[in-house]
């Protein structure tokens, strides 16, 4: 086995990470180990993740159940393709998702990541209509600051500057963007908001499948906690011009924003909802696209009566039986409690942030916690000292934001606060310096 540097040394020049150039100097460490909220360097170093692995992670990691849930299926079996065979841990899958969700949605498909149910859901969307005889609804419109994923129609429906869409330009789809709500989550949105939405559709509607937007949280493409009326107006507003309404709900879902589904804190069902992250506790890559009945039993009934779209690894038997487990240990836990607690202690051990020059808003919603500073910060300066102060989070933009698993205890979260309070203070006080 190569050391620490030489494994860093080849992948620096070999492999591509996450938004990440090759052959770059930004900070990177190995990991050896993961128990609990903690992750062990290959320095030996321990580390608090403050994220869960984006967003994921919700019951932290080495947790015996989902282990125990993975040995059972692999001694069954891991693995059979989904063309014309079932299991067990798919069907129970999905009965325990229609029973999560809002009542309307009656259908499930699995996909392998968030970008593919994102996928999945336009797809359904076009064929929808298609089978309605509208084939010109083909269109999408989305808000501005969103965030669906990196393949091309999930990029088609992302923030056209996060997603750097001019460099796409050529090959992307051209969707509607009509700009981010700006009624902070709590508060009753003016009807003027939805106005450039509502002159859209009156303009455009006979050609837009759905509105795809993310329910109370715009996520990776700005952190921004949003009203739950906007919700309640955008659901009005598409059933009056006749267009669905899609939630991807990847990122809040399974009780992050405290509800299970954020779309509940509006009282709304969407026709599709697209669910993952946090599907399976962080352990395998598995997501979903979630249907009405009407959707479903439309769309199959239209031309050609299949929906066209099969992952090779659709349903995954051990993506879909740590999914079960790591839900049913959600459902049985006192998750509203701690992700309240945590709320709580995101807001005290945040607010000190808040009257640190350099700083532009601090805000906390559910386990979610978000430091927005005035300028982007420098991941090459703060990565380490991060580290060093015994915290794993990933600043992007003008943001430091902090999810952590559910589990955290309270002493972690004090420690977690505290050492990324520290962190912006000497960070602030280093870029102001002239
Ligand atoms: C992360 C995310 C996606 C993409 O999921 P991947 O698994 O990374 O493909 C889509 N939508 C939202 C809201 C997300 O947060």
């Amino acid at each position: 086995m190569s050391t620490v540097a030489e494994m860093i040394a080849f992948d620096r020049n070999h492999i591509w990470h996450p938004y990440s150039a090759l052959g770059g100097d930004q900070p990177l460490y190995t990991v050896r180990s993961a128990a609990g909220v903690r992750l062990t360097l290959g320095d030996g170093r321990e580390v608090i993740d403050g994220i869960s692995s984006w967003w994921c992670a919700i019951h932290g990691y080495n947790v015996p159940q989902l282990n125990a849930a993975l040995e059972e299926q692999i001694t069954a079996f891991s693995h059979v393709m989904f063309g014309g065979l079932t299991h067990a841990p798919a069907v129970e899958l999905a009965q325990l998702l229609l029973e999560l969700t809002p009542q309307p949605l009656q259908s499930v498909f699995f996909a392998d990541s968030g970008s593919v149910a994102v996928e999945v859901a336009l797809k359904m969307a076009i064929q929808y209509w298609h089978a309605r005889g509208e084939l010109q609804k083909q269109r999408f419109i989305t808000l501005r600051r969103g965030y669906h994923g990196d393949t091309f129609g999930a990029m088609s429906v992302s923030d056209p500057d996060t997603g750097m869409h001019t460099i796409f330009q050529h090959s992307l789809l051209k969707q509607i963007f009509i700009p981010a709500p700006v009624t902070p989550f709590g508060e009753i949105p003016p009807a003027t908001e939805l106005a450039p939405l509502q002159q859209r559709l009156e303009e455009e509607g006979g050609r837009v499948a759905a509105v795809i937007v993310e329910p109370i949280v715009q996520g990776a493409g700005g952190m921004r906690f949003y009203s739950a009326g906007y919700l309640q107006q955008l659901r009005t507003l598409c059933d009056h011009f006749g267009v669905l309404l899609i939630h991807d709900e990847i990122a809040t879902g399974f009780g992050r924003t405290g509800k299970m589904f954020a779309s509940e804190h509006a009282a709304i069902a969407p026709d599709i909802m697209t669910v993952g992250k946090a599907l399976t506790g962080g352990v395998m890559t598995l997501a979903a696209t979630l249907t009405t009945e009407e959707v479903s039993s439309t769309l199959s009934s239209g031309t050609p009566g299949l929906f066209m779209h099969g992952p090779t690894f659709m349903a995954n038997p051990l993506a879909t039986a740590v999914a079960l487990a790591s839900t049913r240990l959600l459902v049985a836990s006192p998750w509203q409690q701690r992700v309240a607690e945590i709320e709580r202690g995101l807001k005290q051990g945040l607010a000190g942030c808040a009257t640190l020059p350099g700083v532009a808003e601090v805000r906390v919603l559910g386990a979610i916690g978000v430091v927005e500073l005035s300028t982007a910060v420098d991941l090459r300066w703060i990565q380490p000292r991060l580290v060093a102060a015994g915290v794993w989070i990933r600043p992007f933009g003008r943001l430091v934001y902090l999810m952590p698993p559910y589990i955290i205890s309270a002493e972690d979260l004090r420690a977690l606060t505290h050492a990324v309070s520290e962190v912006i203070a000497e960070m602030v006080e280093y870029t102001q310096e002239p």
